[in-house]
């Protein structure tokens, strides 16, 4: 199974570093450009700058075949400017140019909302399908999901809050499961991501 990361801008290496442990370093694509979509079964959207991440996927012609593929079934796990970047509509987010999204994944999404003085921190999520102790949920400058639409279902929570969403094979995070050791997250996707594209 071949398996892209987004390289454009964020946390690309720390993904790369967590997948490496779960994929076969030969099965790891760093896509920069339209061509590294081909043959790809998953693509892991990393957090970054969203706005940074959209102008990039604008300027090297990625925009519209990646958003095809997405739209066409690719199993996508997106965390933080990954999910912000796949979101259906952003409200205004305090003191921000917010950027075009995908609008592909049925949530409502509010940019850097849990404010300056907790920027980051973490916490305990617990993550539906996800045996054992709660997962550690690393949030940095986080997005907040203020509503799922119907066509999206939660799948992660801290406390009573949804941090986390499936629609189909696309899965999106508000944290960082890649900047964990814990690498359940990354293995169910990739399962699941496997056994929908045999
Ligand atoms: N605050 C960033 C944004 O709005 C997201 C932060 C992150 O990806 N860790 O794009």
């Amino acid at each position: 199974m071949n398996v892209g990361v987004l390289a454009l801008q964020g946390d690309v290496p720390e993904h790369f570093r967590a997948l490496r442990r779960v994929v076969p370093e030969q099965h790891i694509v760093w896509v920069r450009r339209p061509e590294d979509l081909v043959g790809l079964d998953a693509l892991f959207l990393p957090g970054g700058e969203s706005t940074t991440i959209a102008d990039l996927l604008a300027r090297t012609g990625l925009w519209v075949p990646m958003r095809e593929r997405i739209e066409g079934g690719l199993a996508v796990l997106a965390t933080c400017a990954g999910l912000i970047v796949l979101a259906r509509a952003l409200e205004p987010s305090p003191g921000g140019r917010d950027p075009p999204t995908f609008a592909l994944l049925d949530i409502r999404v509010r940019r850097n909302d849990y404010g300056r003085q907790r920027e980051s921190f973490e916490g305990p999520v617990r993550v539906q399908a996800l045996e054992g102790p709660p997962f550690p949920g690393v949030f940095i400058r986080a997005p907040r999901i203020l509503s799922v639409g119907p066509a999206a279902r939660a799948i992660a929570w801290r406390e009573e809050e949804v941090v986390g969403v499936r629609q189909g094979s696309v899965w999106g995070f508000t944290f960082h499961p890649e900047l964990t050791r814990d690498l359940r997250l990354h293995r169910a996707f990739l399962r699941s991501a496997a056994s929908s594209s045999s």
